[in-house]
């Protein structure tokens, strides 16, 4: 179980609409894209294609047009 520092957490905003992030034990959310990204060993992966989905759908069919060009 790997805890992010909190200055880490300060800097971190989902990489598709540069939002806050609700930290989870093990992933970070962005429930404004419905998206979780995981942390593996401390590190946080923050890409869009490679977040979990919370609805079940496939991340890459919205990532399409991001929100910060
Ligand atoms: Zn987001």
């Amino acid at each position: 179980m790997s805890q992010l520092p909190k200055d880490l957490l300060d800097i971190l905003a989902c990489p598709r609409c540069r939002g806050p992030l609700v930290v989870e034990p093990v992933s970070l959310r962005c429930d404004a894209c419905r998206l979780r990204y995981r942390v593996d060993d401390g590190i946080p992966v923050m890409l869009v294609h490679e977040a979990e989905r919370l609805d079940g759908g496939d991340p890459e069919l919205d990532a399409g047009t991001p929100a910060v060009s």
